[in-house]
Parts: C-alpha cells; structure tokens; sequence
C-alpha cells in the first residue's frame, strides 16, 4: 500500500504516539503519502467539550506541527494534512470561521453522529430504525454534495441490523452517490481487524454490483498500524475475495 489518508494523534485523546512516530511508521511501512485525518474540533453552542476529538485551540499546534513533519521529511514521504469531520448542516458555519485561516489540504466525512453529538447517539450503535438509516445516508450525500471532502470514512458505520431490504434500499443509494462522483468507498482497517460492524459484508457487495471502487483507510490510533504488513494485507485480501478494485492515491489532491 502507498496511501494512506486516514490517520490520527493523541489529540483526538483516544489514539497513541507521537506524530513523528506516525511519519516514522509510515516510512517503514512502505507508505508514500500519508494523511492526517484527526477528529475535527466543532463549536458548540453551549459549554460542552467532545471527550472524543481535538479541542479548537489544539488546532494550530496540529497544523503547525505537521507542517514542520511536513517539510523535515520531505524526501522520504509526502504528507498531507485534513481532518475528519461529520456533516451536520447547522453547524458548518461556525466551523467554517474556525478553519479557514488554517492551511488545510483536505477534508474526510466521517458520519459519527448526524446532529450535535449531545443531541443524538453515536451512528454505530445498532438500530433497526429505518428513519436513521434514512436521514443517515441523505446527510451523507449532502455532506459529499457540498463538495467539502475527498471521499468518506467508514460509509458503512451506521449499524442497521434490520431487514437486508431496507439496509439495501438506503445504502445502495450512497454507493451509487459514490459511483457517479467518482469517488472511492473506504474499507476501514480499524473496523477489520477490529472485528467492528464495519466493514459490512452486505455494504460491500453493494459496492461490487455498483461497480464503486475502494480506497483503504486505516484509520490508524496508534503508529504502529502504518507499519504492519499483515494488517494491509487482510485489507487487501477483503478487497480481493470480493472483486472489488482498489484506489491506491486519491486524486486530486495538490
Ligand atoms: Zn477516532
Ligand atoms: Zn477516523
């Protein structure tokens, strides 16, 4: 694997090691081009601090420091840096003012939630609500309409475990979103080798009568990750098995 354009730090406060451990690791492991991709900071309307994402003021340091990586490693490996971030209509604004003066490659969808996160739950946290599923994958094609992200992460995350006719009957829709814009669809290293709910079998072969291509995102929270072979190659094997054909490097991207 060449690309990677989902990766994390201990900002986020749920992943491990240093940024240049993740650079470091990614070298080793054979890695080109590395994306960071950490939990985007929103602003909230009320006195609220996410348990699961970087704070606003983290972001400079974030920015400044990935630029130094940035250029001391230059020669060895080209890396980019975004961030994660949910779609939620309302609050785009706010978050607009809070990014726009940082010098930000690109953007990933990462649908964890589809309102404010004190609002709602976590979007992987099984239901068998059809409603959900619904307004899940209609504010994920928004999101992606708007034209804001390279592609998005774990498009599977929302846990329907209802009746396989309406899973079909909303997701096929993002694939097909997907499909027409060209975009990959990303299987979710952290989910495989997890064990999570995602990558989802049934999504997957979705994809595979679509006709999506697939991108792999490790979604890695500790360096390690960027430098295990064995891991790459159950992604890999995941696309295999399954005939569906794998993005190496987005295009796109300056
Ligand atoms: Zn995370
Ligand atoms: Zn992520």
């Amino acid at each position: 694997m060449i690309a990677n354009y989902h990766t994390h730090t201990t900002r986020c406060k749920h992943a491990i090691g240093s940024d240049r451990e993740y650079v470091e690791n990614a070298i080793r492991g054979g890695i080109k081009v590395l994306g960071f991709s950490d939990h985007c900071p929103w602003i909230y309307d009320r006195e609220y601090e996410s348990g699961t994402r970087m704070l606003p003021r983290m972001l400079a340091g974030y920015v400044d420091n990935l630029q130094k990586l940035k250029k001391e490693y230059e020669k060895d490996i080209k890396i980019y840096i975004g961030l994660e971030a949910e779609y939620i209509p309302e609050m785009m604004p706010k978050q607009d003012i809070l990014l726009k003066d940082y010098p930000l490659d690109y953007m990933i969808l990462g649908e964890h939630f589809t309102e404010v996160e004190y609002d709602t739950t976590y979007t992987g946290f099984e239901t068998t609500s059809e409603a959900a599923l619904e307004k899940y994958v209609d504010i994920s094609i928004e999101g992606l309409e708007s034209g804001r992200y390279v592609y998005m992460a774990h498009p599977d995350l929302l846990n329907f475990v209802g009746p396989t006719e309406i899973y079909d009957r909303h997701y096929i829709r993002l694939c097909e979103y997907m499909k027409m814009k060209n975009m990959p669809v990303e299987i979710n290293m952290l989910g495989l080798i997890q064990g999570r709910h995602y990558p989802n079998d049934r999504f997957f072969e979705l994809c595979k009568e679509v006709g999506n291509s697939v991108i792999i995102g490790f979604d890695a929270h500790d360096p390690s990750w960027l430098s295990d072979v064995d891991y790459m190659k159950r992604c890999e094997e995941y696309a295999r098995v399954r005939g569906l054909e794998v993005c190496e490097v987005l295009p796109g991207l300056r």
